[in-house]
Protein backbone atom coordinates (compact mmCIF):
# COMPACT_ATOMS: atom_id res chain seq x y z
CA UNK A 1 0.00 0.00 0.00
CA UNK A 2 1.55 3.37 -1.12
CA UNK A 3 0.45 6.22 1.29
CA UNK A 4 1.14 9.56 0.19
CA UNK A 5 0.03 13.20 1.15
CA UNK A 6 -3.19 13.12 -1.18
CA UNK A 7 -4.04 9.75 0.24
CA UNK A 8 -7.55 9.80 1.57
CA UNK A 9 -7.87 8.79 5.42
CA UNK A 10 -11.32 6.85 6.34
CA UNK A 11 -11.94 5.36 9.84
CA UNK A 12 -13.80 3.53 12.18
CA UNK A 13 -14.83 5.00 15.21
CA UNK A 14 -16.20 2.84 18.51
CA UNK A 15 -15.46 2.04 21.98
CA UNK A 16 -14.42 -0.69 21.72
CA UNK A 17 -12.90 -1.26 18.25
CA UNK A 18 -9.53 -3.12 18.41
CA UNK A 19 -11.22 -6.25 16.87
CA UNK A 20 -13.19 -4.62 13.98
CA UNK A 21 -13.09 -6.25 11.00
CA UNK A 22 -13.90 -2.63 8.78
CA UNK A 23 -9.92 -1.77 8.44
CA UNK A 24 -9.41 -5.31 6.71
CA UNK A 25 -12.69 -4.87 4.48
CA UNK A 26 -12.23 -1.67 3.22
CA UNK A 27 -8.12 -1.70 2.96
CA UNK A 28 -9.24 -4.80 0.90
CA UNK A 29 -11.36 -3.15 -1.20
CA UNK A 30 -9.39 -0.14 -1.80
CA UNK A 31 -6.08 -1.92 -2.62
CA UNK A 32 -8.46 -4.09 -4.95
CA UNK A 33 -9.46 -1.12 -6.98
CA UNK A 34 -6.20 0.92 -6.70
CA UNK A 35 -7.64 3.95 -5.00
CA UNK A 36 -5.34 5.97 -2.63
CA UNK A 37 -7.52 5.28 0.31
CA UNK A 38 -6.13 4.18 3.48
CA UNK A 39 -8.62 2.84 6.62
CA UNK A 40 -7.87 2.93 10.36
CA UNK A 41 -9.68 2.74 13.80
CA UNK A 42 -9.95 5.19 16.60
CA UNK A 43 -10.68 4.03 19.46
CA UNK A 44 -13.05 7.01 20.94
CA UNK A 45 -14.61 7.13 24.36
CA UNK A 46 -17.90 8.17 24.83
CA UNK A 47 -16.88 11.69 26.77
CA UNK A 48 -14.34 12.26 23.70
CA UNK A 49 -16.82 12.07 20.49
CA UNK A 50 -16.67 16.01 20.64
CA UNK A 51 -13.44 16.39 20.14
CA UNK A 52 -13.26 13.12 17.68
CA UNK A 53 -15.65 15.33 15.34
CA UNK A 54 -12.89 18.68 15.54
CA UNK A 55 -10.53 15.92 14.76
CA UNK A 56 -12.02 14.66 11.67
CA UNK A 57 -12.91 18.40 10.54
CA UNK A 58 -9.51 19.92 11.48
CA UNK A 59 -6.99 16.43 9.98
CA UNK A 60 -9.64 16.41 6.59
CA UNK A 61 -10.62 12.64 7.84
CA UNK A 62 -12.22 11.64 4.61
CA UNK A 63 -14.77 9.51 5.67
CA UNK A 64 -16.36 7.31 9.19
CA UNK A 65 -17.59 4.49 10.08
CA UNK A 66 -19.21 4.69 13.15
CA UNK A 67 -20.74 2.00 15.88
CA UNK A 68 -21.19 1.75 19.17
CA UNK A 69 -21.71 3.91 21.28
CA UNK A 70 -21.88 6.92 18.78
CA UNK A 71 -24.82 5.94 16.39
CA UNK A 72 -27.14 8.26 18.12
CA UNK A 73 -24.89 11.20 19.54
CA UNK A 74 -22.62 11.86 16.71
CA UNK A 75 -25.66 13.45 15.16
CA UNK A 76 -25.38 16.85 16.75
CA UNK A 77 -21.88 17.22 15.44
CA UNK A 78 -22.90 16.73 11.96
CA UNK A 79 -23.87 19.72 9.18
CA UNK A 80 -26.65 17.28 7.64
CA UNK A 81 -27.97 14.48 7.50
CA UNK A 82 -29.04 12.04 4.21
CA UNK A 83 -33.31 11.30 4.79
CA UNK A 84 -32.57 7.62 5.80
CA UNK A 85 -30.61 8.70 8.52
CA UNK A 86 -32.95 11.39 9.66
CA UNK A 87 -36.10 8.71 9.23
CA UNK A 88 -33.88 6.39 11.59
CA UNK A 89 -32.01 8.49 13.86
CA UNK A 90 -29.23 7.07 13.89
CA UNK A 91 -25.72 7.50 11.98
CA UNK A 92 -22.81 4.42 10.63
CA UNK A 93 -21.26 6.89 7.87
CA UNK A 94 -20.24 10.00 7.10
CA UNK A 95 -18.58 12.05 4.75
CA UNK A 96 -16.30 14.78 4.91
CA UNK A 97 -17.36 16.82 1.46
CA UNK A 98 -15.49 19.76 0.94
CA UNK A 99 -15.73 20.28 4.60
CA UNK A 100 -19.21 19.81 5.34
CA UNK A 101 -19.59 16.57 7.37
CA UNK A 102 -22.59 14.22 5.93
CA UNK A 103 -24.26 11.51 8.07
CA UNK A 104 -25.76 8.34 6.60
CA UNK A 105 -26.88 5.32 7.68
CA UNK A 106 -26.13 1.68 5.44
CA UNK A 107 -27.38 -0.89 8.24
CA UNK A 108 -30.61 -1.51 7.06
CA UNK A 109 -29.74 -1.55 3.69
CA UNK A 110 -27.09 -3.56 4.26
CA UNK A 111 -29.25 -6.08 5.46
CA UNK A 112 -31.43 -5.52 2.65
CA UNK A 113 -28.97 -6.08 -0.06
CA UNK A 114 -27.65 -9.35 1.52
CA UNK A 115 -30.98 -10.53 1.60
CA UNK A 116 -31.25 -9.81 -2.31
CA UNK A 117 -27.60 -11.27 -2.68
CA UNK A 118 -28.41 -14.23 -1.32
CA UNK A 119 -31.22 -14.75 -4.01
CA UNK A 120 -33.97 -13.94 -1.06
CA UNK A 121 -35.68 -10.71 -1.95
CA UNK A 122 -38.09 -9.55 0.31
CA UNK A 123 -39.98 -7.56 -1.98
CA UNK A 124 -43.74 -8.70 -1.02
CA UNK A 125 -42.49 -11.27 0.99
CA UNK A 126 -43.40 -12.00 5.22
CA UNK A 127 -40.82 -11.25 7.20
CA UNK A 128 -40.36 -11.89 11.29
CA UNK A 129 -37.58 -9.95 13.04
CA UNK A 130 -36.26 -10.86 16.37
CA UNK A 131 -35.14 -8.06 18.76
CA UNK A 132 -36.20 -3.90 18.82
CA UNK A 133 -32.62 -2.56 19.63
CA UNK A 134 -30.62 -0.38 17.29
CA UNK A 135 -29.82 -2.73 14.58
CA UNK A 136 -33.42 -3.95 14.25
CA UNK A 137 -34.44 -0.71 14.07
CA UNK A 138 -32.66 0.10 10.75
CA UNK A 139 -33.39 -3.04 9.03
CA UNK A 140 -37.42 -2.70 9.82
CA UNK A 141 -37.51 0.89 8.67
CA UNK A 142 -35.86 -0.39 5.47
CA UNK A 143 -37.84 -3.55 5.14
CA UNK A 144 -41.48 -1.93 6.12
CA UNK A 145 -41.73 -0.41 2.88
CA UNK A 146 -40.57 -3.30 0.90
CA UNK A 147 -42.37 -6.17 2.33
CA UNK A 148 -45.72 -7.64 2.59
CA UNK A 149 -46.18 -8.12 6.00
CA UNK A 150 -43.37 -7.22 9.05
CA UNK A 151 -43.62 -8.35 12.44
CA UNK A 152 -41.69 -7.48 14.80
CA UNK A 153 -40.95 -9.95 18.34
CA UNK A 154 -39.02 -8.64 21.05
CA UNK A 155 -38.21 -9.42 24.55
CA UNK A 156 -39.55 -6.40 26.41
CA UNK A 157 -42.56 -6.01 24.43
CA UNK A 158 -42.94 -1.78 24.62
CA UNK A 159 -39.85 -1.59 22.61
CA UNK A 160 -41.10 -3.63 19.94
CA UNK A 161 -44.27 -1.97 20.02
CA UNK A 162 -42.80 1.67 20.21
CA UNK A 163 -40.60 0.52 17.03
CA UNK A 164 -43.56 -0.27 15.36
CA UNK A 165 -45.82 2.91 16.03
CA UNK A 166 -42.49 4.71 15.36
CA UNK A 167 -42.29 2.83 11.97
CA UNK A 168 -46.58 3.65 11.58
CA UNK A 169 -45.90 7.37 12.24
CA UNK A 170 -43.27 8.38 9.80
CA UNK A 171 -43.49 5.96 7.09
CA UNK A 172 -47.59 6.13 6.98
CA UNK A 173 -50.39 4.17 7.33
CA UNK A 174 -49.60 1.69 4.40
CA UNK A 175 -47.06 -0.31 6.29
CA UNK A 176 -48.08 -3.38 7.57
CA UNK A 177 -46.10 -3.70 10.78
CA UNK A 178 -46.81 -5.73 13.86
CA UNK A 179 -45.47 -6.19 17.06
CA UNK A 180 -45.43 -8.97 19.88
CA UNK A 181 -43.41 -10.40 22.55
CA UNK A 182 -40.83 -12.90 21.73
CA UNK A 183 -42.55 -16.17 23.58
CA UNK A 184 -42.45 -19.07 21.83
CA UNK A 185 -46.50 -19.51 20.83
CA UNK A 186 -45.97 -16.15 19.12
CA UNK A 187 -42.90 -17.54 17.10
CA UNK A 188 -44.65 -21.00 16.33
CA UNK A 189 -47.59 -18.97 15.22
CA UNK A 190 -45.53 -16.59 13.17
CA UNK A 191 -43.50 -18.67 11.84
CA UNK A 192 -45.32 -21.04 10.32
CA UNK A 193 -46.10 -19.28 7.02
CA UNK A 194 -43.20 -16.65 7.06
CA UNK A 195 -40.90 -16.49 4.23
CA UNK A 196 -37.70 -14.51 5.93
CA UNK A 197 -36.72 -15.02 9.94
CA UNK A 198 -33.98 -12.36 10.89
CA UNK A 199 -32.34 -12.64 14.57
CA UNK A 200 -31.54 -9.01 15.35
CA UNK A 201 -31.43 -10.04 18.93
CA UNK A 202 -27.93 -10.50 20.75
CA UNK A 203 -28.58 -14.47 21.34
CA UNK A 204 -26.09 -16.64 20.12
CA UNK A 205 -23.28 -14.52 20.21
CA UNK A 206 -20.41 -15.39 21.85
CA UNK A 207 -19.60 -16.38 24.57
CA UNK A 208 -23.35 -17.25 24.67
CA UNK A 209 -23.16 -19.39 21.64
CA UNK A 210 -24.86 -22.34 23.17
CA UNK A 211 -27.78 -20.50 22.62
CA UNK A 212 -30.71 -19.87 20.30
CA UNK A 213 -33.60 -17.26 19.85
CA UNK A 214 -36.10 -20.02 18.32
CA UNK A 215 -36.67 -23.90 18.61
CA UNK A 216 -35.66 -25.87 15.80
CA UNK A 217 -39.13 -27.10 15.97
CA UNK A 218 -40.71 -23.49 14.68
CA UNK A 219 -38.18 -23.18 11.67
CA UNK A 220 -39.25 -24.83 8.01
CA UNK A 221 -37.26 -25.49 4.67
CA UNK A 222 -38.94 -22.90 2.94
CA UNK A 223 -37.50 -20.00 5.48
CA UNK A 224 -34.66 -18.07 4.82
CA UNK A 225 -32.53 -17.73 8.43
CA UNK A 226 -31.05 -14.90 8.20
CA UNK A 227 -29.14 -14.03 11.99
CA UNK A 228 -27.18 -10.72 12.28
CA UNK A 229 -24.64 -11.21 14.77
CA UNK A 230 -21.23 -12.58 12.86
CA UNK A 231 -19.77 -13.81 15.90
CA UNK A 232 -19.59 -16.85 15.81
CA UNK A 233 -19.93 -17.13 12.09
CA UNK A 234 -22.30 -19.98 12.23
CA UNK A 235 -24.92 -19.38 14.89
CA UNK A 236 -26.74 -22.75 16.98
CA UNK A 237 -29.64 -20.92 15.02
CA UNK A 238 -28.18 -20.60 11.70
CA UNK A 239 -26.72 -24.82 12.41
CA UNK A 240 -29.94 -25.49 13.09
CA UNK A 241 -31.64 -23.81 9.80
CA UNK A 242 -28.90 -25.46 7.32
CA UNK A 243 -29.79 -29.14 9.56
CA UNK A 244 -33.34 -29.02 8.51
CA UNK A 245 -32.45 -27.32 4.77
CA UNK A 246 -33.71 -23.60 4.99
CA UNK A 247 -31.31 -21.17 3.26
CA UNK A 248 -29.66 -19.14 5.46
CA UNK A 249 -27.28 -15.82 5.46
CA UNK A 250 -25.05 -15.03 8.08
CA UNK A 251 -24.21 -11.73 9.79
CA UNK A 252 -20.79 -11.52 8.08
CA UNK A 253 -22.66 -10.72 4.97
CA UNK A 254 -24.45 -7.66 6.47
CA UNK A 255 -21.09 -6.48 7.85
CA UNK A 256 -19.91 -6.71 4.13
CA UNK A 257 -23.08 -5.18 2.32
CA UNK A 258 -23.23 -2.00 4.88
CA UNK A 259 -19.45 -1.48 4.75
CA UNK A 260 -19.84 -1.99 0.47
CA UNK A 261 -22.60 1.15 0.56
CA UNK A 262 -20.37 3.31 2.80
CA UNK A 263 -17.33 2.34 0.69
CA UNK A 264 -19.33 3.42 -2.67
CA UNK A 265 -20.96 6.83 -0.44
CA UNK A 266 -17.02 7.78 0.06
CA UNK A 267 -15.48 6.63 -3.30
CA UNK A 268 -18.43 6.39 -5.87
CA UNK A 269 -17.10 3.38 -6.86
CA UNK A 270 -18.90 0.03 -6.89
CA UNK A 271 -17.56 -2.11 -4.17
CA UNK A 272 -15.79 -5.47 -4.59
CA UNK A 273 -17.90 -7.42 -2.40
CA UNK A 274 -16.58 -10.86 -2.52
CA UNK A 275 -12.82 -9.75 -1.82
CA UNK A 276 -14.25 -7.75 0.94
CA UNK A 277 -15.81 -11.11 2.05
CA UNK A 278 -12.51 -13.27 1.43
CA UNK A 279 -10.52 -10.81 3.43
CA UNK A 280 -12.92 -10.94 6.32
CA UNK A 281 -12.95 -14.41 6.31
CA UNK A 282 -9.26 -14.71 6.18
CA UNK A 283 -8.79 -12.66 9.32
CA UNK A 284 -11.81 -14.43 11.34
CA UNK A 285 -9.76 -18.02 10.43
CA UNK A 286 -6.24 -16.26 11.06
CA UNK A 287 -7.84 -15.25 15.04
CA UNK A 288 -9.50 -18.34 15.24
CA UNK A 289 -6.17 -20.24 14.89
CA UNK A 290 -4.34 -17.78 17.08
CA UNK A 291 -7.13 -18.17 19.93
CA UNK A 292 -6.48 -22.28 19.51
P1 LIG B 1 -29.06 -3.54 21.16
O1 LIG B 1 -29.50 -2.22 20.66
O2 LIG B 1 -28.41 -3.63 22.50
O3 LIG B 1 -30.34 -4.54 21.13
C1 LIG B 1 -30.23 -5.85 21.64
C2 LIG B 1 -31.50 -6.62 21.30
O4 LIG B 1 -31.32 -7.98 21.72
C3 LIG B 1 -32.75 -6.12 22.03
O5 LIG B 1 -33.89 -6.32 21.22
C4 LIG B 1 -32.80 -7.04 23.26
O6 LIG B 1 -34.10 -7.20 23.81
C5 LIG B 1 -32.36 -8.35 22.63
N1 LIG B 1 -31.83 -9.28 23.63
C6 LIG B 1 -30.66 -9.20 24.29
N2 LIG B 1 -30.50 -10.26 25.11
C7 LIG B 1 -31.62 -11.04 24.95
C8 LIG B 1 -32.04 -12.27 25.53
N3 LIG B 1 -31.30 -12.93 26.41
N4 LIG B 1 -33.23 -12.79 25.11
C9 LIG B 1 -33.99 -12.13 24.19
N5 LIG B 1 -33.63 -10.95 23.62
C10 LIG B 1 -32.46 -10.41 24.00
O7 LIG B 1 -28.00 -4.21 20.16
P2 LIG B 1 -27.88 -4.03 18.56
O8 LIG B 1 -26.89 -2.97 18.27
O9 LIG B 1 -29.24 -3.93 17.99
O10 LIG B 1 -27.18 -5.42 18.15
C11 LIG B 1 -27.85 -6.67 18.22
C12 LIG B 1 -26.96 -7.76 17.65
O11 LIG B 1 -26.73 -7.52 16.28
C13 LIG B 1 -25.56 -7.86 18.30
O12 LIG B 1 -25.22 -9.21 18.40
C14 LIG B 1 -24.66 -7.16 17.29
O13 LIG B 1 -23.33 -7.64 17.32
C15 LIG B 1 -25.34 -7.55 15.97
N6 LIG B 1 -25.10 -6.59 14.88
C16 LIG B 1 -24.63 -7.08 13.71
C17 LIG B 1 -24.42 -6.22 12.63
C18 LIG B 1 -23.89 -6.76 11.34
O14 LIG B 1 -23.47 -5.97 10.49
N7 LIG B 1 -23.93 -8.06 11.13
C19 LIG B 1 -24.70 -4.84 12.76
C20 LIG B 1 -25.20 -4.37 13.98
C21 LIG B 1 -25.40 -5.26 15.04
P3 LIG B 1 -34.66 -6.20 24.95
O15 LIG B 1 -35.17 -4.99 24.22
O16 LIG B 1 -35.71 -6.97 25.62
O17 LIG B 1 -33.48 -5.87 25.85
Amino acid sequence: MDVSGKTKVCAVIGDPVEHSLSPIIHNAAFQHLNLDYVYVAFNVRAYQLKDAILGVRGLGIYGLNVTMPHKISIIKYLDELDETAKRIGSVNTVLNKDGRLIGYTTDGVGAFNALKYAGSDPLGKKVVVLGAGGASRSICFTLAERVRELIILNRTLERAVNLANNIREVLGGKVNVRAASLVDENLRKELKDADILINATSVGMKPNDAYTPVKRDFLHRNLTVFDIVYNPLETRLLREAKLIGAKTIDGLSMLIHQGAVSFEIWTGVKAPIDVMREAALRKIEETEKENT
